[in-house]
């Protein structure tokens, strides 16, 4: 294992662009539960401009479930500043993802100190929160059989024997139950008291509560067995159909938010039919989750029918608990996916709902010609913010930047101002194409027509 990690270290220190110039040093070996909560502590401590470490709750067995957050004004939301969360180990033997998120943390930290331009632009426009391990018990159970050792499910579920990822509320059927009723909203479908009584893990009930807490506008959460980025709904439409395709009417905006990890990926989206995930080469590593297989009770499909989160999960590779040797390799293959799928939050329209004062708006609705899904301005921390993902009227934004022309007409909004305001106003701050141009700022206020505000 020392050689190992001296290789991975060395090839690091050699990726800078001159000899002398300082990199970031990254141990590339397993990481334990106690190893992990003292890297992310040390971490933080270390970048303290940009990062701090918070709990959401704690494990069955009482581990913290612990987050770290990187953005240049740690701890607070800031105003058209997208929220992204990355979840790892949320089936405790699968560890890949566990061990690139906290590498992830590492090389983010070190990184800007070290003035890369990319890394520092990436955390001063976006809060990035980052929970490596979602079931660190599971992980335990997992670890101490090993990478020879462990089989396909020793330490999936966490201590209760609960599978997490079937754990949230089952939203998705209510959907298809109510999906043909007119006016039927697909956003915020409220938790049905019935899921209360069914055995609800602690974290699951973390997750879910942090999931509500902050305005997530994109989520990841990764896991293994495959090499496939898969997108909601993860329930069939038919409930005899095991592997139905059954998408969200948010489809096309899913695919791209898949896209954009799995194109970034080394080789998930190539089409060698040898390969890991070859099963998936026809659609290029990417899947709706039903029509791989089915299941209730998904994390993902959660995100999308409460929130406004959208949420993909990653299948990074074959092996569960790849082998230590395996793990600098995977983080090579990785790096560029996690890092674009970070830079991608930033492809939305960005805006706030204000009174003709200026005074953000809570609970206003967002509807766009050419999305389903409504999007509600910032409920819990910030009253105005919303994000709608670009692609959803994806010729406009991506001809946006140069719609000086006037050639191209802008996507139709329609805002519904609660009843306890009586005017209200759409504020675009920015519009962009793609994250480079993000990050640089591009701002084309104004160009947005309002279709009609529906004063109450
Ligand atoms: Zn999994």
């Amino acid at each position: 294992m020392p050689g190992i990690s001296l290789i991975a270290r060395q090839e690091i220190a050699m990726a800078g662009i001159s000899p002398e110039e300082p990199s970031t040093i990254i141990q590339f070996t397993h990481t334990s539960n106690s190893q992990m909560y003292s890297i992310l502590r040390r971490t933080a401590a270390k970048c303290s401009h940009i990062s701090h470490v918070y709990s959401i709750g704690r494990s069955t067995e009482g581990r913290d479930l612990l987050v770290i957050e990187f953005t240049n004004n740690p701890g607070q939301h800031e105003l058209l500043e997208p929220e992204i969360k990355l979840v790892g180990n949320m089936h405790g033997n699968e560890v890949l993802g566990r061990q690139l998120l906290i590498y992830l943390a590492q090389y983010l930290c070190s990184e800007y100190i070290l003035g890369n331009h990319r890394i520092q632009s990436i955390i001063n426009t976006t809060r990035i929160h980052i929970l490596a391990s979602m079931n660190p018990d599971g992980y335990e159970v997992a670890a101490s059989e090993g990478h020879l050792l462990n089989g396909w499910t020793n330490g999936r579920t966490n201590a209760q024997n609960i599978d997490l990822n079937r754990n949230f509320p089952d939203l998705t059927t209510i959907y298809y139950r109510n999906r043909r009723s007119r006016h039927y909203r697909i956003d915020h479908i409220p938790i049905p008291d019935s899921y209360w009584s069914e055995k609800v893990a602690p974290e699951t009930y973390a997750v879910m509560k942090w999931t509500r807490s902050l305005p997530f506008v994109q989520s990841a959460s990764l896991h293994g067995g495959e090499l496939v980025v898969t997108y909601p709904f993860d329930f069939s439409r038919h409930p005899l159909e095991e592997r139905m395709f059954s998408p969200t009417p948010d489809e096309r905006i899913f695919k791209q938010l898949a896209r954009t990890y799995a194109d970034a990926h080394a080789t998930m989206s190539n089409n060698d039919t040898e390969r890991c995930g070859a099963g998936f080469y026809r659609t290029r590593g990417i899947l709706n989750g039903a029509q791989w297989y089915s299941f209730a009770g998904g994390m993902p499909d959660f995100n999308y029918l409460h929130t406004n989160c959208l949420e993909i999960t990653v299948e990074l590779g074959c092996d569960k608990f790849p082998s230590e040797v395996e793990l600098y390799p995977e983080w090579k293959r990785n790096k560029e996916a996690l890092l674009s799928f970070l830079e991608s939050v930033h492809r939305g329209l960005k805006g706030k709902v204000t009174d003709p004062d200026g005074n953000g708006i809570k609970g206003a609705t967002i509807s766009v010609k050419g999305m389903r899904k409504d999007i509600t301005t910032g409920e819990h921390i910030l009253p105005c913010l919303f994000i709608v993902p670009c692609h959803a009227a994806v010729s406009w934004c991506i001809s946006g930047i140069s719609q000086t022309s006037g050639s191209v007409s802008p996507p139709q909004w329609t805002i519904k101002i609660p009843s306890s305001h009586r005017r209200g106003r759409l504020v675009m701050d920015g519009l962009t194409s793609n994250p480079t141009d993000a990050l640089r700022g591009v701002s084309v206020a104004g160009a947005i027509t309002l279709k009609s505000a529906v004063p109450k």
